[in-house]
């Protein structure tokens, strides 16, 4: 299997704590280069930007994109354009078109694209799934409650356009539950909490349910303090299924089934240079789809302005 070689877009949170500890943790995979306005890395060769990081660095084979998502598109289709596969940090875009394009795009140039759902690699997420193969589900509960403040530092682009808000975690919870549910399942009713003085929601109130008539509910809150939860309860045929701590820690009618260490990000990188090797792609869209309906048919109410 031959290297992937790969030049990070955005130097900021995630890629600190996640990109770049597991790139180099993962086998035939190599950090060549970065790209930032602002941000550069000591003993990493940094670029201002994507161009001048490609023009210097001809041997990065893919491009990880670690920016803001209202700036994917162009990025990813920048990259695409000289013939680079592509991982795109969730979530894959800031709209559907433009995700939907990079898909064809991605095609037309023969390279490989990367839609990495993080938490679609949590410990428990495999095993829930297969549990759930065969079953009839008859409730869900969600809950993605976390500190923005603790998460999100100074981090303006959430609350704009294209930022999600709230959903910026809870597209994550959403990203389990369209990969692990057996059913499609699909909008009823939404509540989004927005602060007076932001265009993106601090808390939401969702309901769905599925073509068997499931009640599928999910709570996501930016304003938790104290402990952060990241919990999915699943009543099923008589017996509960609890994917708790982000998909670290799996219960089946109270016994234990999983309980591990997040590694979400070696498992990603190391199905990125699978599907590299083998020349495919995986993007799916459904977690963001479920997010765009929620803020078309969501009631809005507005709430105390975020400092
Ligand atoms: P962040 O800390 O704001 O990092 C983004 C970085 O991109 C910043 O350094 C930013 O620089 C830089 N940037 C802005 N414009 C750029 C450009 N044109 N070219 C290159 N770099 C540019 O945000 P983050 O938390 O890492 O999140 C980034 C993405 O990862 C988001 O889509 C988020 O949903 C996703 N994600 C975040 C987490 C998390 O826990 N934080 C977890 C999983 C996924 P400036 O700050 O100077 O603008």
């Amino acid at each position: 299997m031959s290297d992937v070689t790969i030049g990070l877009v955005g130097v900021g949170k995630i890629a600190r704590d996640q990109h770049l500890p597991a790139i180099a943790a993962t086998p035939n995979c190599r950090l060549a280069a970065v790209a930032d306005p602002h941000a550069a890395l000591d003993d990493v060769p940094s670029y201002a930007n994507l161009d001048a990081m490609l023009d210097a660095h001809p041997e990065i084979s893919a491009v990880a994109i670690c920016t803001p998502a209202h700036l994917r598109y162009s990025q990813a289709r920048a990259a695409l354009l000289r013939g680079k596969h592509v991982l795109l940090e969730k979530p894959p875009g800031a709209t559907l078109s433009e995700v939907e394009h990079l898909i064809t795009f991605a095609g037309e140039q023969g390279v490989s694209l990367f839609a990495a759902w993080h938490s679609r690699f949590a410990p428990g997420v495999a095993q829930a799934k297969q549990w759930l193969a065969e079953r009839q589900v008859q409730r869900v509960m969600i809950e993605w409650k976390e500190d923005v403040r603790v998460w999100h530092p100074g981090q303006a682009w959430i609350w704009q356009p294209g930022g999600m808000g709230v959903f910026d975690p809870g597209i994550n919870a959403l990203s389990i539950a369209t990969e692990i549910l057996p059913q499609p399942f699909f909008l009823r009713q939404a509540q989004l909490l927005v602060p007076s003085n932001a265009q993106t929601p601090i808390a939401a109130e969702l309901a769905f349910t599925d073509p068997r008539g499931a009640v599928i509910e999910a709570n996501f809150d930016f304003r938790q303090t104290g402990p952060q939860i990241w919990d999915i309860h699943i009543d099923s045929d008589g017996s509960r299924l609890s994917l708790t701590q982000g998909g670290c820690r799996l219960e089946i009618d109270d016994e234990l089934i999983i309980e591990a260490e997040e590694r979400e990000y070696p498992g990603l990188y190391a199905h990125f240079v699978d599907l590299v090797a083998n020349g495919r792609s995986e993007v799916d869209v459904a977690p963001l789809r479920q997010v765009a309906d929620a803020f078309l048919y969501g009631h809005r109410d507005t709430t105390d302005a975020f400092i």
